[in-house]
């Protein structure tokens, strides 16, 4: 049988960004992706009820994302994200707080002025806040690994009276950040957004929202992936993996001594050939590894009901809210998108009961949510949305290349990148692939991080100083 070019299995941001470096590098990959359309996880559908086309889950961003924003500017799609400095917190009875950079502090003080402002908090709750800041700033993130974030907060602080901080501060920035709870996220994943994403500085901290449906975000893949001489065969299912053999579910065979399995990690252990899976032992670790579900809820109001583009909803199990304009052909009016990460006891309720609980937790926070009418409404359950963070799912995310010269080259969101599985890390984790079947450097197609501002350079510790060294490459 001929061999072919590097075959890639899994059309997901993964193996999107590992097609395109390969494609760039003058050899043409081949994409072999299940279904009608590239993006994976990160998709859009259109709804049967309304005919509207909506997302599985608003997807954000973050400016320290270098990787992922890398991989949209090569797709032609850098421009379709709108970037929010602003973050609002809504309490129970509407009062708001912003939590916004100031025009003239640096990182990592930049959030000092409004943070000092929020109202929801005590001034015990900030202090202890702060502190705890301060001591992720300076930490080496790669020695807490194996205890959870609730734990290195309570050695940070006096545990009883950091309880309120955690409920109302910590847990929706890290469940939305990790997609799992403080009490169970290992704390080197929690410090690690943290730390890039919220101290470094000004611009790594930005957070970045599709303007577009995600699907369109990803259409230009296709096209940018043909030009530089690569292909893309969607609807073409994969059901086995084997030493430089990739079957496909027609039947029909395509050899290659390079394959790329950029499948998530439950479809790799059923797609990958046993005698393989066998000799390597990364698939013993990814049968360790466990899911977190997300769920995403749209709703349609014929008027607005809130004022900000984004909040999360203090103490609510509703977290998360993205406002933007109904289309004027959908009728007008409103689209809420509400979102509930680590969403594990959402996942028995019915879509009636997911609506109800979410509206309960509108009209506790917003005005004017009942003078609205609610004209649709559709929730999206997304079981396997991500890789559950935890210290020992984190301890088994198996690395991109095996110990054998000959191991099978795996990408996805659940590898060992140093990121936690998101976009960044599915990006990160296909330029690496890439690298390795080009027989680079492992790193040598990564995005350097963003460099921390001045004053955190000064007063950061062992992780922060880090960054600041990739950085300079
Ligand atoms: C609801 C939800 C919300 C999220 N929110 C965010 C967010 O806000 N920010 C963020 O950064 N991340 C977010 N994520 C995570 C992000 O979507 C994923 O980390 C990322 O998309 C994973 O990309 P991937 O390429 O590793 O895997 P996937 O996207 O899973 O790609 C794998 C591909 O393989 C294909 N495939 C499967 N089986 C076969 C087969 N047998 N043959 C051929 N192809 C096959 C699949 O169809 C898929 O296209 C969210 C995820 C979900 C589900």
């Amino acid at each position: 049988m001929p061999k072919e070019r590097v075959l890639i299995v899994g059309g997901g941001v993964a193996g999107i960004a590992a097609a395109l470096r390969i494609a760039e590098a003058g050899i043409a990959p081949i994409i072999l992706e299940t279904r009608n359309k590239l993006g994976g996880r990160a998709t859009s559908f259109e709804d049967p009820r309304t005919g509207h086309v909506l997302d599985n889950c608003q997807h954000i961003t973050l400016g320290c994302c270098t990787n992922y924003l890398d991989l949209l500017s090569r797709m032609g799609a850098g421009d379709l994200i709108t970037w929010h400095e602003e973050i609002h917190w809504i309490e129970r009875g509407g009062r708001t707080s912003v939590m916004k950079p100031s025009p003239i502090a640096g990182a990592p003080a930049h959030y000092g002025g409004s943070f000092a402002h929020m109202k929801f908090l005590t001034a015990h709750e900030k202090v202890s806040i702060a502190r705890a800041m301060f001591r992720i700033m300076r930490a080496d993130r790669s020695r807490y690994t194996d205890i959870t974030f609730e734990t290195y907060l309570a050695g940070s602080n006096n545990a009883p009276k950091c309880a309120p901080a955690i409920a109302k501060f910590w847990e929706p920035i890290v469940v939305s950040a990790c997609n799992i709870s403080v009490s169970k996220v290992a704390a080197s994943c929690a410090m690690h957004v943290i730390q890039e994403g919220f101290l470094a500085s000004r611009q790594a901290s930005r957070m970045g929202v599709p303007s577009v449906p995600l699907a369109q975000l990803y259409a230009g893949a296709v096209d940018a992936i043909q030009r530089t001489g690569g292909e893309v065969r969607l609807s073409t299912g994969v059901e086995r993996i084997d030493n430089g053999v990739v079957r496909m579910t027609s039947g029909v065979e395509l050899c290659s001594d390079k394959i790329i399995c950029a499948l998530p990690f439950e479809r790799a252990l059923q797609v990958v050939d046993d005698e393989l899976q066998m000799g390597d032992p990364r698939f013993e670790m990814m049968k360790r590894i466990t899911h977190s579900p997300i769920l995403g809820v749209h709703l349609h109001f014929d008027r607005p009901i809130l004022s900000a583009p984004q909040a999360t909803l203090v103490g609510m199990g509703t977290q998360w809210i993205f406002a933007k304009d109904a289309p004027s052909e959908a009728g007008g009016g409103q689209l809420i998108h509400a979102v509930v990460s680590g969403a594990d006891e959402w996942m028995t309720l019915d879509e009636q009961q997911i609506v109800n609980r979410v509206m309960d937790d509108l009209r506790i926070c917003l005005d004017g949510v009942d003078d609205a009418e609610l004209i649709s409404a559709r929730g999206v359950k997304e079981k396997r949305a991500t890789i559950a963070p935890t210290p020992e799912c984190e301890s088994n995310r198996p690395a991109v290349i095996g110990e054998h010269a000959s191991s099978l080259v795996l990408g996805g969101d659940y590898v060992d990148t140093g990121w936690p599985s998101t976009m960044e890390g599915a990006a990160r984790s296909g330029y690496m692939a890439a690298a390795a079947v080009l027989g680079e450097a492992l790193d040598s197609f990564v995005i350097p991080p963003l460099m921390p501002e001045y004053g955190v350079r000064v007063l950061g510790g062992g992780s922060l100083k880090r960054q600041a060294e990739l950085a300079k490459k």
